[in-house]
């Protein structure tokens, strides 16, 4: 069957479609309906079934896999590896199981999870999954404010820390963070454990703080039984990225989260049982919940768990893994491959890479010199794929497992099964089907398994938020603009706030972004909407350039600016030219790597840039409002 048919099945007969997916994971109980959308746009899935994601993602292996690794942890930053097989994963999910319960943690209740990559992060959301607690990971680079209103959203029982972690060699003591986190926040939790990893000193509150060690000392023979949860029971939350203002808490089920999951492995991932899944995103991601911790576990896969840097000791590390545990299928971000880009080149041929069958791209647009530049490098497949933390498992790709489509370099791809995304007028509200038509990218219930069930305690934000911006339709909003190509194929243009308006021309900042970024003086460039009193709007952008000297030498600067407004011109149009191009040794990013465009452009106007809780390093901010000041 090609991907067509398998597509069109799954828009039409989604019961018999979804029914069959269903089947490769474990029921309790199977279910009753597999579909009820009576209550739109609460879509819920597997409805009467009772299973559980720890059950698949460990308990269910034992049987043929029990001494295959399942974990295997590797930190560059303290130097230690350690591989865990199905079994040693089973003892350890149960031993922090009995923790938690012993902490008086129960089926409902929530637990933040505030840690660096090491195992007891996994073992701790797996131990969720297992009793039925409802997890919330919470990125460990974020500091007290961010992880305080997390806190305050989620109220958990227990919160789950460690004494630090450690980047670019250098340690960064989690607990007092935390401590001051507890402090602001109104809701207090009931107990805190700690993994000491000796790595920073930890005052703890008498009472409330465990160690983790010698808890886990006093369970060494635990067995805790699975909690058979309802398929539409909370799984977990988590918030997105804040890349465009307020994080939402995304509300996760159970039993459609487990099959969505399952049927990526197969059908898009196609990683097999036995081989190795390696992610080098962060727990606190929605794609290390997804495809670190879940995907590849429930698919019988060992899962590499990574602390450290792509580039220490040196830019082979990754292919280093690749080599030494066989990786065959590994996922990325765009942000990622652009630090490598800044390396030479040599690493990427140095191992031997031929265990790996793809490397899945996704978080931001993928630009064609980056995607070249590591295809070439590497010589396997780069397959980029577009999702978004409310939908758990990708929206947009090319689905390896059914039929490899050809790849197009700057299109993610097409809709995956399950997914009717469409592209709507964003003002009338009309549905655009020729070839290449600007719109929003939406997806029109119902959504399928794995999609996010509701904003976590606020039903009415949910569908405030999503499903009711485009005027007159009761559809999803990605607030991604996008168009389609005449083979179906998709191309994300931006996010919808960042189109710019010139004197009435709407313009992506992704496109001209992508024409700067083709100049080979450019490392990398971000491009913001300013506004014009003649024009509505102007175009501004901000570039990193490959020679540092550019930034500090006003000569070089001024005819580097020059050449990239030619190019511009000459690709887009001078309408697109953007009013100046200032260069900058460093972009604000979110600390998952995506530019934070409505920062800068805020900034430009000399506005207040709002909730900056995510950013990675405000000297990024402070640079351009330096150059602005000028
Ligand atoms: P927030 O919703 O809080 O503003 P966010 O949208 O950055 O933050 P995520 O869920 O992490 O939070 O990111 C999803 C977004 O990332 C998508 O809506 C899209 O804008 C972008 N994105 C993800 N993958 C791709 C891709 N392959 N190509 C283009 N854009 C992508
Ligand atoms: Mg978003």
């Amino acid at each position: 069957m090609g991907y067509a048919e398998f597509y069109r099945r799954s828009i039409e007969q989604p019961d018999e479609f979804w029914a069959e997916q269903g089947r490769l994971i474990e029921w309790q109980t199977p279910p009753q309906r597999v579909c009820d959308d009576s209550h739109p746009p609460f879509t819920r899935w597997f409805v009467g079934g009772t299973t559980n994601l720890c059950h698949n993602a460990v308990d269910r292996h034992l049987k043929d896999r029990a001494e295959q690794p399942a974990l295997i942890w590797v930190s560059t930053e303290t130097d230690r590896e350690r591989v865990y097989s199905f079994r040693e994963l089973h003892q350890e999910v149960q031993r922090t199981a009995a923790m938690l319960q012993a902490l008086g943690v129960g089926k409902g209740d929530r637990v933040l999870i505030y840690m660096p990559m090491i195992p007891e992060a996994a073992f701790a959301m797996l131990a969720c999954a297992r009793i039925g607690a409802i997890h919330s990971v919470v990125f460990g680079g974020f500091a007290s404010v961010s992880l305080a209103s997390r806190i305050e959203d989620a109220e958990p029982r227990v919160i789950v820390s460690a004494d630090g972690g450690s980047r670019a060699g250098k340690v960064i003591a989690y607990k007092p963070l935390l401590d001051e986190a507890i402090r602001l926040s109104s809701h207090k939790p009931q107990a805190v454990l700690l993994a000491d990893r000796q790595l920073a000193p930890m005052e703890r509150v008498a009472g409330r703080d465990h160690d983790w060690a010698p808890l886990r000392d006093k369970h060494l023979d635990a067995q805790v039984a699975c909690e058979w949860l309802q398929s539409t029971d909370i799984s977990y939350t988590i918030y997105t990225s804040g890349t465009t203002g307020r994080p939402k808490g995304v509300q996760r089920d159970v039993g459609g989260y487990a099959v969505a999951l399952a049927a990526s492995m197969q059908h898009i991932f196609q990683g097999r049982a036995g081989e190795t899944y390696f992610s080098t995103s962060d727990i606190g991601w929605v794609v290390g919940h997804s495809y670190i911790v879940y995907g590849p576990l429930i698919a019988g896969m060992a899962t590499i768990m990574y602390e450290g840097l792509p580039i220490r000791p040196d830019a082979g590390i990754w292919w280093k893994l690749v080599e030494k545990y066989k990786v065959t299928v590994m996922f990325s971000a765009p942000t990622a491959v652009r630090v490598l880009k800044k390396q030479d080149p040599a690493f990427l041929k140095k191992y031997d890479l031929s265990s790996l069958r793809g490397l899945f791209l996704a978080g931001e647009p993928l630009d064609e010199p980056t995607a070249r530049w590591i295809s070439d490098g590497l010589g396997v497949p780069i397959i980029d794929n577009y999702w978004q933390t409310e939908s758990g498992w990708p929206i947009l790709t090319i689905a390896g497992g059914v039929e490899r489509k050809p790849a197009k370099f700057g299109s993610p791809g097409v809709p995956m099964y399950g997914y009717k995304v469409k592209i709507l007028h964003e003002s009338t509200g009309e549905e655009l089907t020729r070839p290449n038509e600007k719109g929003v990218v939406v997806i029109e219930g119902p959504t399928p398994p794995g999609f996010m069930q509701t904003v976590w305690r606020d039903d009415e934000r949910f569908v405030r938020t999503y499903w009711q911006s485009i005027p007159g339709k009761q559809v999803y909003s990605t607030f991604d603009w996008g168009i389609r190509d005449a083979d179906g194929y998709f191309y994300i243009l931006g996010r919808t706030d960042d189109v710019i308006n010139v004197a009435g021309h709407r313009l992506g900042t992704r496109e001209i972004e992508e024409s700067i970024s083709s100049h080979p003086g450019v490392a990398e460039v971000a491009v913001v909407g300013v506004a014009d009193p003649m024009k509505g709007q102007v175009a501004m952008a901000f570039a990193i350039p490959k020679d540092s000297s550019v930034i500090t030498d006003a000569a070089a600067a001024l005819k580097l600016e020059g050449d990239v407004m030619k190019l511009v011109d000459q690709q887009l149009g001078a309408v697109a030219r953007p009013s100046r191009v200032r260069f900058v040794s460093l972009l604000p990013k979110t600390r998952s790597g995506k530019l934070l465009r409505r920062a800068i452009q805020a900034v430009c106007e000399g506005r207040d840039p709002g909730d900056l809780t995510t950013i990675e390093d405000p000297s990024a901010l402070q640079q351009i409002k330096d150059l602005i000041k000028q």
